[in-house]
C-alpha cells in the first residue's frame, strides 16, 4: 500500500540516532542480588564475591538505565530528545493504540560490578501499513545500544549489548476513521472496589447505607472492636451487638497515597486511621483537606457519601476543614 503524504515525514526519521540515556547507578551488587531473588536465580557468579569480580545477569541489561518510579526521570546529562517521536507522529494521524510485539536482547559480554552504562537509540525501521487481527497500522522498530563507559582497551566506551524493541502502532479494528485530532475512545470510569461482605460485617455496611457508623460490641465484656469479627479478642465470647458511634474522632495516623495511581481514586489520596471517641479505630478516606494540611490528633467527623449508585462509604472530614481543598473521588 502506498504511503500517505504525512508518512513521508515519519519515514524521514528512519535511521536517526537519538542521544545518550545515562544510568542512575553503576552496576552494583545490591540490585543484582534483588533481581536474582525476584527471578529465583541462584548462581554464585552473580552473588559470591569469592568467585571473582561479580558479573550482572545478562538479562538485566535494560535494568541499569531505567528511569525508576517517575516517568522520564533520567539522570542529568541524558538526552532530552524523544526517541519515540515517530510513534507520536503516527498517533497524531489517528493510530491511537500500541502493543509491544517483539523484544530481542543481544549480549556482547557480561557487565561487571562498578561499570557505568548508557544507551543510545536508533529508529531502525517502520513497516508498510499492515492489517492484523488487532487493527491497521505500522510496525515500528527501535534498537537501543548499550555501552560501558571507558571500558574499551583504548579508554573509550565499549559496546556491551543491544535491545531491539518493536511495537505495532495501530487503529483498532472497528474504530471510526479518525481525524488527526481525534481522541481515543473514552473509557468508562472504573467503579470503586466493593467491600467483601460476610455475616460478620454485614451490619457495618447496612448501617452505612442508613448513615450510621455501627461498631461491634462484645455483650459479655462490653469491649468494642473493629474491623468486625466473630469472636471477642478480649474474652473470646461469640456474643455481640452493635453501638452507633457519634462519628466524632481524631486522626490517629494517616498515609497519603501517591503511587500507584489506581482508578477510580484521585491522587494524592489521603487515608486516615481514625480514633473514634468511643475508643476504637477504623481506616477511612479523609476528605475536605489538602494532604499537606492533615495533622495527627486533628478532630474529624464522619460523613456518608454514595458512589456508583449503590455503595455508601463513611469518610472523615476535619472539623475545621480547609475551605478550598480538593475533594478526592
Ligand atoms: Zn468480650
Amino acid at each position: 500500500m502506498l504511503d500517505q503524504e504525512w508518512m513521508k515525514d515519519v519515514r524521514a526519521l528512519v535511521g536517526k540516532e537519538y542521544g545518550r540515556v545515562d544510568s542512575w547507578d553503576p552496576v552494583n551488587a545490591p540490585m543484582v542480588r534483588h533481581w536474582c531473588e525476584a527471578m529465583g536465580i541462584e548462581n554464585p557468579a552473580y552473588t559470591d564475591r569469592e568467585q571473582g569480580a561479580l558479573a550482572a545477569p545478562a538479562a538485566m541489561l535494560q535494568v541499569w538505565c531505567m528511569e525508576g518510579m517517575h516517568l522520564n526521570n533520567y539522570p542529568p546529562g541524558s538526552t532530552k530528545e524523544n526517541p519515540y517521536e515517530a510513534l507520536v507522529m503516527i498517533e497524531a494521524q489517528g493510530y491511537p493504540s500500541v502493543v509491544a510485539v517483539n523484544s530481542e536482547l543481544e549480549f556482547d559480554r557480561p557487565v561487571r560490578e562498578g561499570e557505568r552504562l548508557y544507551y543510545t537509540t536508533r529508529l531502525d525501521s517502520i513497516s508498510e501499513q499492515k492489517t492484523t487481527g488487532l487493527g491497521t497500522g505500522f510496525f515500528v522498530t527501535l534498537v537501543m545500544t548499550y555501552y560501558a563507559r571507558g571500558a574499551a582497551p583504548d579508554g573509550g566506551d565499549e559496546r556491551v549489548g543491544t535491545l531491539l524493541f518493536r511495537v505495532f502502532k495501530f487503529k483498532p479494528t472497528g474504530a471510526p476513521a479518525a481525524a488527526p485530532e481525534a481522541a481515543p475512545a473514552a473509557i468508562p470510569k472504573p467503579k470503586r472496589p466493593r467491600p467483601g461482605i460476610s455475616d460478620d460485617n454485614r451490619f457495618f455496611w447496612e448501617g452505612a447505607q442508613q448513615g450510621k457508623l455501627l461498631i461491634q460490641r462484645c455483650t459479655c465484656c462490653q469491649s468494642l472492636r473493629h474491623p468486625p469479627g466473630p469472636v471477642c479478642p478480649n474474652c473470646h465470647s461469640f456474643d455481640w451487638d452493635t453501638v452507633e458511634a457519634s462519628g466524632r474522632g481524631t486522626v490517629y495516623s494517616f498515609v497519603v497515597m501517591h503511587y500507584p495511581e489506581v482508578p477510580p481514586f484521585d491522587t494524592p489520596n489521603p487515608i486516615g486511621l481514625i480514633e473514634l471517641e468511643e475508643g476504637t479505630r477504623l481506616v477511612a478516606q479523609l476528605i475536605g483537606v489538602a494532604p499537606d494540611a492533615i495533622r495527627i490528633g486533628q478532630e474529624v467527623q464522619v460523613e456518608f457519601h454514595s458512589f456508583d449508585d449503590d455503595l455508601v462509604l463513611p469518610q472523615f472530614r476535619p472539623v475545621a476543614a480547609t475551605p478550598d481543598a480538593k475533594e478526592p473521588a
